[in-house]
């Protein structure tokens, strides 16, 4: 079936509904929304049809169907579980030439109705041409992750402008160019960060400059968590940004499957191996962020679980604030959250902790004071803490945990290679010794911990 796809202006048009189920309802609210004049033909209606009808957003006539109803429509719509009058439906609309849409009927429809997805003012509508339904619905979520809402304010913004860009730039290909700019630059980016004024006043510069460019259109930079491992704990954003990426700087902890999601020709750059090289790595990364971003492009930083969470994000961002480069951060799914969701360890819970508290092995001598790592009732979710498990587990004790409190290591979390070890601080070291822990690394103490013993649903089951 080849066919045309078109957007209709249904504002003020009578629309004919036969059906007062489920099904009529979901297509009726697509037409409400549409303002079409809906009139609903079925001996009782569903419930919020009913109190669409009692409102007044549609009319209601309490009949069987019949042909004369569709005088004067613009289009009908089958909507009855009975084929034979779904069938009458689309025999009457044939021969009064109204286009007629059967509800999961592709023979019998002369118009489908597609999947879509609605950042309006701008519309994405997919069709399977009747032939697989479960196809168009699929893309459209591949399509709607690619999509954030903030189009919709970009489309009304270029709308409400577009007069003045025809006047600015009479030749379509100046005007092609001015779209791409825009739609790629910082008018977009301002939108995404939800600063409509920052975002007009940008478009007005645009618009009013010599050579209708931005007065300067550096690159910024998105810092970027990206989970754990799991590529599934991705955020939308966080994907989006991998694929407007004009270069990619990584960390050993980000796995490959991720950065397999990225725009394929953006550059990757491994700073893993920078802090490998370098006396002072982390000054290293920060002047190759703005390197990057004041030749115009746009930079993705992304580490492992969230930028703001022993991510070191909070230096970049002071960084590129003092070198004037913009930037933006997408949170991600920190390693103590992930990891205690796939070992089934919650982390708080009504009857053993009340509270917990993300800290690492790594802590600056000033904060060692004793008293540090304790409290009645709380879990802690120590990063970085395998490879000094002596240490570790004395600084506990002296912070007054009991050598009988249960702890969690989770090696590789959310990874196909995920290992969960249980047992009790007193034990801490030994365990870690005999099965050879190694980083990437996380270490849950406290009562939840041995809730991993019955809880686990992912990968190879606990031992201790
Ligand atoms: N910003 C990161 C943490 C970086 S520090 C985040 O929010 O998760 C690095 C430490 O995080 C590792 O030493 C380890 O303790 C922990 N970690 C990161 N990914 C992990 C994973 N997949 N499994 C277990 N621990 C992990």
């Amino acid at each position: 079936m080849h066919l045309f796809p078109l957007f209709a202006d249904l504002s003020g048009r009578r629309i004919v509904v036969i059906g007062g189920g489920i099904v009529a309802e979901r297509k009726v609210a697509l037409l409400l929304a549409a303002q079409a004049r809906v009139v609903v033909v079925a001996p009782v209606l569903g419930e919020n049809l009913r109190q669409w009808a009692n409102e007044g957003r549609l009319a209601h006539l309490a009949a069987s169907f019949d042909a004369m109803q569709l005088d004067e429509a613009w289009l009908a719509v089958a909507a009855t579980d009975a084929a034979g009058v779904n069938a009458a439906v689309a025999a009457a609309a044939a021969a009064r030439r109204i286009f007629v849409n059967v509800v999961d009927d592709a023979a019998l429809s002369t118009f489908h109705v597609p999947a879509i997805v609605d950042r309006a003012p701008l519309t994405i509508a997919i069709s399977s041409g009747g032939a697989a339904p479960m196809l168009a619905r699929l893309a459209r979520e591949r399509i709607e992750t690619l999509f954030d809402h903030t189009w919709g304010a970009l489309a009304a913004l270029l709308a409400k402008t577009r007069s003045r860009i025809r006047e600015r730039f009479a030749r379509i290909e100046e005007r092609r160019r001015f779209y791409e700019r825009v739609l790629r630059g910082e008018v977009a980016s301002l939108l995404r960060q939800q600063r409509q004024g920052e975002a007009e006043a940008a478009l007005d510069r645009a618009l009013s400059s010599s050579q209708g460019q931005p007065a300067s259109n550096p690159g910024s930079v998105i810092l970027v968590g990206a989970g754990p491992g799991d590529p599934g704990l991705l955020t939308l954003n966080a994907l989006r940004a991998l694929n407007e990426a004009d270069v990619i700087l990584y960390d050993r902890l980000v796995s490959a499957e991720i950065l397999d999601l990225a725009r394929r020709d953006a550059e990757r750059v491994d700073v893993g191996k920078i802090v490998g090289n370098h006396h002072t790595p982390q000054a290293a990364i920060n002047a190759l962020l703005v390197e990057h971003a004041r030749m115009g492009r746009q930079v993705v930083r992304i580490k492992g679980g969230d930028p703001f969470i022993f991510g070191r994000g909070g230096e970049e961002i002071e960084y590129l604030r003092a070198h004037g480069i913009e930037y933006s951060i997408v949170p991600g799914i920190t390693a103590a959250i992930a990891c205690a969701a796939y070992a089934g360890i919650p982390l708080t819970h009504r009857d053993h902790a009340q509270s917990v508290r993300f800290a690492t092995a790594h802590r600056r001598r000033s904060d060692s004071e004793a008293g540090e790592l304790t409290a009645a009732g709380e879990t802690l979710a120590i990063y970085m803490g395998v490879a000094e498990a002596t240490t570790l587990r004395d600084s506990l004790y002296a912070d007054g945990w009991s050598p009988a409190t249960p702890f969690a290591i989770v090696e590789n979390g959310t990874r196909p290679q995920q290992r969960v070890l249980v047992g009790l601080l007193a034990e801490l070291v030994e365990c870690a010794h005999a099965f050879e822990v190694r980083a990437p690394a996380l270490l849950i103490v406290g009562d939840v911990a041995a809730l991993a013993a019955a809880n686990h649903w992912f990968g190879a089951a606990p031992v201790n």
